[in-house]
């Protein structure tokens, strides 16, 4: 007669919901604990394809998303990919630059590329033999009674697929939140602000980044702002942040180059004319939005997790380390109560709502602190060094 207590138990299936940031990351944390970890990402994989579609070119990585790294030995070959900012440099209206430290001598955040690390950390999470890539699954639908999740590919077919635990990491129009609305005592808010965003490419100067590398630059302009954070092959990307009315008001190149020269005079050659007439128009701006909610998990069977659970406004450079950071959280709580999810979750979201919500609150501050506050800052931090 067999022994079945010396069969090896069936290891339980994780399905990661959303292969972005977040999802790639966490794939790595639940493979390292021996899951079979399946992933599951609406778009083709991004290491392959033509034209990556997404949002900003460029990141601020900090210490909490360098933390999460480290767990799973991404931190050194990340770091080694970013370029150090150590100071917010502020642009005033006459083109006058003045540095105001992040912190310490020697602290520093990161500029990294984006598309990058997400390419990284997916092919982190396949280096795993206990761990597959879904791509073109796009989640339809899910029910939060069986766990049973449909998928459909670009070519309409489609997949019904079951697991012990999901985790949605599908970003800030999470499709597993949707469930999460449908049931009793789950709050929910979401608050678009009125500003948009637009990206612009300041290029190199005769092969050389066209300002200082180290800094993340700062135009502030009380109502609106721009930031710019080098990339590597030694462009920036500039970020136009502003009220989409101020957005629509410009309309024509002559226009774009007017209120340049108004607001952001020393940025136009460093931009150039042509490209900046031209890459206005290129895209509309794009929306922000915050959303908090809680709880994160329904029973043992599914968590929320990175912007699907707190989409922040990007003034604090905090969305992703956050997201990053709920990772090492997750997997503390998973040691504390030895993997039973039916403790780990309600636990999960009884120590992490409320950071969560602190972060969305401190990014909601910042929104005025970069645009306007650093203004005011500058001028003090003047007075005390010029003693004026
Ligand atoms: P996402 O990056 O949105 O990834 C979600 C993934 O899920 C995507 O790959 C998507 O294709 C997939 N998906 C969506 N729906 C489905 C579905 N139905 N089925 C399957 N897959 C699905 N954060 C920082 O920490 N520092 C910064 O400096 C910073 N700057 C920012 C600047 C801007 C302009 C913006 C907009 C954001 C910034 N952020 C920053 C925030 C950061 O981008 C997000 O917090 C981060 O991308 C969240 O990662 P995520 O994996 O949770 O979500």
């Amino acid at each position: 007669m067999e022994d079945s207590s010396s069969k090896p138990a069936k290891k339980k299936v994780v399905a990661v919901v959303g292969g972005g940031l977040v999802g790639a990351l966490n794939a790595c944390f639940f493979a390292k604990r021996g899951f079979d970890v399946e992933v599951f990402e609406t778009r083709e994989d991004i290491r392959t394809a033509k034209i990556v579609k997404g949002r900003s070119i460029n990141l601020a990585l900090s210490h909490r998303g360098r933390s999460a790294l480290k767990h799973v030995g991404m931190e050194e070959k990340i770091v080694s990919q970013g370029i150090p900012m150590h100071a917010r440099m502020i642009h005033s209206l006459t083109g006058k630059q003045s540095p105001i430290p992040y912190g310490k001598k020697g602290q520093y955040i990161l500029s990294v590329d984006r598309a990058n690390l997400n390419k990284e950390l997916l092919s982190a999470a396949e280096t795993y033999p206990n761990t597959k890539l879904n791509f073109d699954h796009k989640l339809q639908d899910w029910n939060a009674e069986t766990g049973i999740m449909t998928f459909v590919r670009s070519d309409g077919t489609k997949a019904n697929i079951e697991a012990d635990l999901i985790v949605g990491c599908d970003g800030a129009f999470s499709a597993i939140r949707k469930q999460f609305l449908r049931r009793s005592r789950f709050n929910y808010s979401q608050t678009y602000i009125p500003h948009g965003y637009m990206e612009l490419t300041m290029p190199p100067i005769n092969g050389e980044f066209a300002m200082k590398p180290n800094y993340l630059h700062i135009w502030p302009r009380n109502k609106f702002m721009m930031i710019a954070l080098p990339n590597l092959d030694k462009t920036f990307t500039c970020t136009l942040f502003m009220p989409f009315e101020e957005f629509e008001k410009i309309t024509t190149g002559d226009e774009v180059i007017t209120f340049f020269q108004t607001y952001f005079p020393d940025a136009i050659p460093l931009i150039g004319v042509d490209a900046l007439k031209r890459d206005y128009f290129r895209l509309p701006a794009q929306a922000m939005v915050s959303v908090k909610c809680s709880p994160y998990h329904i029973g043992d069977k599914c968590v929320l997790m990175g912007d699907a659970a707190h989409a922040v406004v990007p003034f604090y450079g905090q969305g992703m380390n956050a997201g990053f950071e709920d990772c090492i959280v997750f997997d503390e709580v998973m040691n504390q109560f030895n993997e039973d999810l039916s403790a780990v979750l309600p636990e999960y979201t009884r120590v992490r709502v409320p950071d969560d919500h602190a972060i969305a609150d401190l990014a909601m501050y910042n929104y005025v602190e970069m645009r306007a506050h650093v203004n005011s800052k500058w001028f003090l931090f003047r007075k005390h060094v010029d003693n004026i």
